[in-house]
């Protein structure tokens, strides 16, 4: 061993890495080619792109190219590029050290995957280790593209620890050499070879030589004519950008001249990985000008909530030469962002009207990102507003309704679009909000999801109308034939009179104190006893739900007023009324028990402790009075 090599331990995720890697007995050991070929094109991506912003690059005269040489002699594999290299702290921090976040997640979901998933490898920044599925050993022999750098060599079994020396006389670049496992010789087949690179990397923007003979044609599919391309083009180049297995669900291939020059190649996939449980995910598209990747995966051109989107964007008005850093505060990029996102906005919706039923696939899969849109971002909501699909009372369970629909059926007289939220639409029904819609015969959009309130409260109003939450106070309902009628009934029903409502909610009111705003007797109240509303604001049941659980000390606090209503011809509300005379103290039991009730449907959680208690006093009495009577 030379005085100047140094054995270094594995990062401990590494080690955990290259065992679950290494132990792994999977059908798709070809995917480390399409790793190893991808590290060398984006290090010759990087080359390319600095060698437009530096001034002196190291073996400039090198033409950009990956190598792939087969020994079937020795048994080795040689992955060579021209790239941008690495110096020694590169290849310590690079090949020993995972940085990326979705890592970790990933070598959760591995160690307990089923084998196809270690394929994906590559979407989690982790795609080198994928080189020890077929090797014994490697040794990544690297010289930086900087002019003061000197090569150094990286080597590694695998078993916890790598080795770093220098390793001087090299060309700039990276060359990585496998030494294949026994059970792995026919990697060394170039045959093979070819056939994966075909299979895998027909996309790379560089040529790839196997054993000196060219494989690939080198091509920006985006820059072709849309008549030119296949399908099968098409999705091969998905899959290629997209580390994917399965096709696109949506391709959008457009090119605009003015305001600006775009070409643009945009996949929407079938999956939603995160809510595979694999964490954020990073941005899927990239930015090029006149070919020369500027940005991979870049943050600056899309908006995060996108970021579940696959492609590319060439846009020939960048300076090529721009920095990274400008990129983010660069008015031309700011004006990439807008235009994609509308147009990207615009496709959804084209592919919405043609097919609506794969369009409900799109919804249930990414529709949490365009939510997450209109929640956060203000420029496109109106786009996104029409986007959006829930299911309704007037809809199929199951099926889902754009709001345009909703419009489109709302009878006159009715000003605003109401919704209310549920764990299910059973649980919505069967609750006290829809009632007075029913008798009404308003349509009221369920919304499912924690989420769905924000963003209709952000979004705030539809074609002109209104967005209102049913369990809001200031309700105000159209008068419809059903209304009028029901109005009548209520005149004319044995309720309460008014003096002994006013002295009942008051009295109430004086009973649950600090718990509720105020006890108003119940316009919309049809079959139920009572019922909780938000007293002010734009705060939902569903929403504050959400905001105790994000603040867990305060479970039971109130974020937004409440009024307790009641229904005056209900029998529970009309007995409670002589109750309070014969037995305040019991009275105000069921009073408590009433409003608890009520929170519970609306979905928020009481005080469990206190509120069983109390049910036990009641129904204690209640078999003590049947035992006896
Ligand atoms: P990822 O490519 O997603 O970053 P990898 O595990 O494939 O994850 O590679 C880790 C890092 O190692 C890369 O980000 C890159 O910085 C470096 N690297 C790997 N291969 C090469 C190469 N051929 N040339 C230069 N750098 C490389
Ligand atoms: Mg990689």
């Amino acid at each position: 061993m030379s005085a100047k090599t140094e054995t270094r331990e594995f990062q401990a995720e590494v080690k955990k890495m290259l065992d679950i890697v290494i132990n792994s007995l999977y059908t798709e050991r070809d995917v480390f080619l399409r790793e190893l070929v991808s590290n060398a094109a984006d290090a010759l991506e990087k080359l390319r792109h600095q060698s437009l912003v530096e001034e002196e690059i190291f073996d400039d005269h090198l033409s950009l190219e990956i190598r792939i040489d087969c020994n079937d002699k020795e048994h080795t594999l040689t992955i060579t590029d021209t790239g941008i290299g690495m110096t020694r702290d590169e290849l310590v921090d690079n090949l020993g050290t995972i940085a990326h976040s979705g890592s970790k997640t990933f070598l959760t979901k591995l160690s307990e995957a089923d084998q196809e998933d270690v394929s994906l490898i590559g979407q989690f920044g982790v795609g080198f280790y994928a080189a020890f599925m077929v090797a014994d050993e490697v040794k990544v022999q690297s010289r930086s593209y900087l002019m003061d750098d000197e090569g150094h060599q990286w080597s590694s079994d695998a078993s916890g620890s790598y080795k770093i020396s220098p390793c001087k006389g090299i060309h700039r670049g990276t060359r990585i050499i496998i030494k294949l496992k026994e059970d792995a010789h026919a990697y060394a087949d170039s045959g093979k070879i070819k056939e994966i690179i075909k299979r895998y990397s027909s996309f790379v923007s560089f040529p790839i030589k196997v054993d000196g003979e060219k494989v690939n044609t080198v091509q920006a599919l985006w820059t072709r004519g849309k008549s030119e391309i296949t399908d099968e083009e098409y999705n091969e180049f998905y899959k290629f950008i997209g580390n994917a297995v399965d096709e696109p669900l949506y391709r959008l291939h457009f090119s605009t001249d003015a305001p600006l020059a775009i070409k643009s190649l945009l996949y929407t996939p079938k999956e939603n990985f995160e809510n595979l449980g694999f964490g954020r995910m990073d941005p899927g598209v990239s930015l090029y000008c006149q070919k020369v990747l500027i940005e991979q995966h870049s943050k600056n051109i899309l908006p995060d909530w996108l970021r579940f989107l696959k492609g590319v964007v060439d846009s020939e008005d960048l300076p090529l030469n721009i920095s990274r850093q400008a990129l983010q505060d660069n008015a031309l990029v700011a004006k990439i962002h807008k235009v994609l996102t509308s147009r990207y906005l615009k496709h959804l919706e084209e592919e919405a009207g043609k097919d609506p039923e794969q369009y409900q696939e799109f919804w249930r899969t990414f529709g949490i990102f365009l939510k997450e849109g209109i929640t956060s971002d203000f420029t496109h909501r109106e786009a996104l507003g029409r986007l959006l699909r829930f299911e309704s009372s007037a809809s199929e369970p199951g099926r889902m309704i754009s709001l345009a629909e909703y419009v489109e059926r709302m009878g006159e007289g009715q000003e605003s679009i109401f919704y209310i939220n549920g764990s299910s639409r059973e649980a919505i029904e069967a609750g006290p909000y829809v009632e007075a819609f029913r008798k009404r015969k308003l349509e009221v959009i369920y919304t499912l999801e924690p989420i769905d309130d924000f963003a209709l409260s952000h979004l705030g109003e539809f074609a002109g109308k209104q967005l209102v939450s049913a369990d809001r106070g200031d309700l105000e309902l159209p008068e419809s034939g059903a209304g009028e009628e029901a109005a009548q009934k209520e005149e004319q029903a044995e309720g309460l009179s008014d003096e002994r409502r006013q002295g009942l909610t008051a009295w109430m009111q004086e009973v649950l104190g600090d718990r509720v705003k105020e006890v108003h007797v119940s316009k919309r109240l049809e079959d139920s006893p009572a019922l909780i509303v938000n007293a002010g604001g734009y705060m939902t049941s569903s929403m504050e739900r959400v905001m105790r659980a994000a603040r867990q000390d305060s479970g039971f606090a109130q974020f937004a007023g409440k009024n307790l209503e009641i229904n005056p011809r209900h029998e529970l509300i009309k007995n409670l009324d002589k109750l309070r005379e014969e037995d305040r103290e019991f009275a105000a039991s069921v009073v408590e028990q009433i409003h608890d009730n009520a929170m519970i449907q609306a979905g928020l959680n009481v005080e469990p402790r206190a509120m069983v208690e109390r049910s036990y006093r009641i129904l204690e009495r209640l078999v003590k009075k049947d035992g006896g009577g």
